[in-house]
């Protein structure tokens, strides 16, 4: 049974030859269900609709309490340092654009322009990442790229890359949304800090499975999202040491981002006001901060066993087909115990596009999978999967019953074939 009861877990999905059937979501690790006490909250708040910061009256300041107490909550969730900047976005992309533009201006006002060597301004990064977490770094003058393979050839391959002496910043995924493979994430930080750089963590797939703390792993900043952490869309978080959050160009210059304005100059403010420029999205806060109460209050070893079981459940009963693949990164997974991996399972099925495999699961079986090369191109083709792969991912809301419907899915797609009398629109069912 799920282990929380969450939004639409009882959603009634059509079948192509007619009737219904309750929807199996395997697809949380792109947006993830709210939780009930989630959605509950959503209603709590929005009585209170009013701007915050700005006005005097008893629902604005409703509201502006709410927002604030949505930082310290988080901040409270991710153990973070005193001093540490929470800052709101609209998701990960957001927070990962935000820090890379302080990291701009960083090496803006150092001086450290492109074609310059030999400078303390290099992002580091994994040839596993999200395009989130590539991106931004990309578009940087100074940058470097490991490839992740096995976990001790990363950490061996990291400390070269740092021990040159010209690594600022080391950007990596906590867990890769792709396998759901989780990193070493306490050795990468402690090698981080040991030659002089520091570390953020795209958390966009570990904060909703595995408990992060800032002050005991050290990590300096942390991204994620409201979406994949059982709250609503709209909303995520960029947590972290203030100096270089206090440094960057503003993230949304606009009201709110200020200290004082004339036409000839500005005075930018300091802390999170700086990047959150005009009116912020209270509910997604609010939602995104009830959702990390909820976690929080879950006990440690139901959370994990319930998602191990249903991964166990998941990779046996797909080893067990002939013709499917289980894709995996790390070769020496079983020598790094607290690694291990998190709600995602990926594969293929021998001699089937991986989106018609979707299409028919979810047109024949109400299973919901993503299929594709979920933005890790550069991983995608490295594993040898240029036209993609599929993936199955839960949570809090999964159930047994999830897993054993996509097994037996794929089992009679490979005793029956493909009865393809519905697939339109580039391989997608439309109900
Ligand atoms: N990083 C990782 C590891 C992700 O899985 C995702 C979402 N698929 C992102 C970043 C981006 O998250 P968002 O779309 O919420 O910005």
């Amino acid at each position: 049974s799920p282990l929380l009861p969450v939004v639409g877990q009882d959603l009634a999905a059509p079948l192509i030859h007619g009737g219904h059937v309750r929807y199996a979501n395997l697809d949380y690790a792109a947006s993830a269900p709210a939780i009930k006490d989630v959605a509950a909250h959503l209603n709590e708040v929005l009585p209170f609709y009013a701007s915050v910061h700005r006005g005097a009256g008893f629902a604005s300041q409703v509201s502006t309490s709410v927002y604030e107490n949505a930082r310290k909550i988080v901040a409270g969730f991710v153990g973070a340092r005193p001093d540490d900047t929470v800052i709101f976005t609209r998701n990960t992309t957001d927070s990962l654009n935000l820090l890379a533009g302080c990291v701009e201006s960083i090496l803006q006002q150092r001086g450290f322009t492109e074609g310059r060597s030999n400078v303390h301004g290099e992002v580091l990064y994994l040839d596993i990442e999200h395009h989130a977490n590539l991106l931004p770094w990309q578009a940087l003058p100074h940058r470097s790229v490991v490839g992740a393979d096995s976990i001790a050839a990363t950490l061996d391959r990291v400390e070269t890359a740092l021990r040159a002496g010209n690594v600022l910043l080391v950007a990596v995924t906590g867990a890769s949304n792709v396998t759901g493979e989780v990193l070493p994430v306490a050795e990468l930080t402690a090698l981080a800090h040991r030659y002089g750089a520091r570390i953020v963590l795209d958390a966009a797939q570990l904060a909703p499975h595995r408990r992060i703390d800032l002050t005991a792993t050290g990590i300096d900043y942390l991204a994620f999202s409201g979406h994949k952490l059982y709250a609503p869309f709209g909303a995520g978080v960029l947590v972290g040491r203030p100096d270089w959050l206090d440094a960057g160009h503003p993230h949304l210059a606009g009201g709110g981002a200020v200290k004082d304005v004339r036409l000839e100059s500005i005075s930018w403010t300091t802390g999170p006001a700086r990047h959150e420029g005009g009116t912020p999205n209270v509910l997604g806060a609010a939602t995104l901060a009830k959702a990390t109460s909820v976690l929080a209050a879950l006990n440690a070893d139901d959370w994990h066993q319930h998602e191990q079981q249903l991964r166990a459940h998941l990779v046996a009963g797909l080893n067990e087909l002939e013709g499917v693949t289980v894709h995996s990164l790390f070769s020496d997974a079983d020598t790094y115990p607290d690694c291990g991996s998190i709600g995602v399972v990926n594969f293929s099925v021998t001699g089937y596009d991986a989106g018609l495999v979707a299409a028919y699961l979810s047109a024949e079986h109400g299973v919901g999978v993503r299929d594709g090369k979920f933005c890790a191109h550069p991983l995608l083709n490295r594993l040898g999967l240029p036209a993609g792969s599929l993936r199955a991912s839960f949570g809090v809301g999964s159930q047994l019953e999830d897993a054993q419907r996509l097994v037996a899915g794929i089992q009679t797609l490979l005793q029956e074939g493909l009865g393809w009398d519905y697939v339109v629109d580039s391989g997608r069912w439309v109900p």
